[in-house]
């Protein structure tokens, strides 16, 4: 059996840490979406994000630097640049779907996101489901099995860098909004969802297996629980200490990893680290987002806002 340590080393090591390094850079997820919602202009995206403009500014950039976006000049006299989804941006397509449901299921209603989608191959509106490719049944995490791959790593250790990530609530104070940008835009509690994911349900196991410092865990770990993304509970082996389980909000974070890691594999410079293995079938699957309608994988230009007057594209 691995231990927190080892897992924490194939964690870390993962594709999904590479993915994680790059996509919880604060807003960056909205931008992505936004650009899926048919957003290319700076004014667009400040609209409807009102993000302030120097901060969109940099994380355009940024999302550039990262490959995510590309500059396109759309008109010379006078010259304007629009953003535009790049191979690797369009290839989070499940990914943000994968956010999407979850947001319709467990969020406060995002405002970003459209009430319902409509899958132009077969006519029907849809939910993106994860779906495994060799037996065409959902993936979820009760039915799947993580794997340590061989030569498993550990990266360097990065400095904590997030600064906008919502503090925890006092106690009796209103309600924390729950949407997913509010998991997602922070690395540390990704990690602490896929630590958990793996088995790791400790305090201690996750200050092993992350390498976070006590302070930072103490705080990630009460702002998921008001999230009820986990949950605290008296250790079944020590019942001075506490440990954590996913709740329902929290295991169903999982399609929105796996596409992540999946997505992950285009960044790392090696092989991944951790497989996980669809019990039902024998296979190990990243999944596949698809219809739940006619159960072919969803692409950015087969899926529409129905609702919309124009019927704007969900692409980039
Ligand atoms: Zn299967
Ligand atoms: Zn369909």
């Amino acid at each position: 059996m691995p231990t927190a340590e080892d897992w924490g080393v194939a964690l870390r090591g993962s594709h999904l840490a590479s993915a994680i390094d790059r996509i919880t850079e604060p807003w960056s997820n909205a931008i992505i979406r936004a650009a899926f919602l048919g957003a290319r202009q700076f004014e667009t995206f400040q609209q409807a994000l009102g993000i302030p403009r120097q901060t969109l500014s940099l994380r355009l950039r940024g999302l550039v630097e990262l490959g995510l976006l590309r500059r396109h000049l759309y008109q010379t006299q006078p010259a304007r640049e629009e953003y535009r989804l790049t191979p690797l941006g369009k290839d989070l397509y499940g990914n943000v779907l994968a956010s999407w449901r979850w947001d319709r299921r467990w969020g406060d209603p995002h405002h970003l996101m459209p009430k319902k989608l409509l899958h132009r191959r077969c006519g029907h509106t849809c939910t993106p489901q994860l779906l495994c490719p060799h037996c065409a049944a959902p993936l979820s995490l009760p039915n799947m099995q993580p794997e340590l791959l061989a030569g498993a790593s550990p990266l360097p250790l990065r400095t904590e860098r997030n600064r906008r990530w919502r503090k925890p609530q006092p106690a009796g104070g209103p309600a924390l909004g729950r949407d997913i940008l509010a998991v997602i835009d922070d690395r540390w509690s990704l990690l602490l969802v896929a630590a958990s994911m793996l088995g790791l349900t400790r305090y201690d196991e996750y200050v092993q297996a992350l390498a976070i410092s006590s302070a930072v865990l103490a705080q990630r770990l009460q702002r998921l629980c008001l999230l009820d993304v986990l949950r605290r509970q008296p250790d079944p082996d020590d019942a001075r200490r506490a440990s954590y389980r996913l709740a329902p909000a929290g295991t169903a974070l999982f399609p929105y990893l796996l596409t992540l890691s999946a997505w992950g594999q285009a960044l790392a410079s090696g092989p991944d680290t951790i497989a996980w293995r669809h019990r039902s079938c024998g296979q190990s699957t990243p999944g596949t987002v698809a219809c739940s309608h006619c159960r072919e994988t969803l692409l950015p230009h087969d899926v529409v806002r129905p609702a919309s007057p124009k019927s704007a594209k969900v692409t980039g």
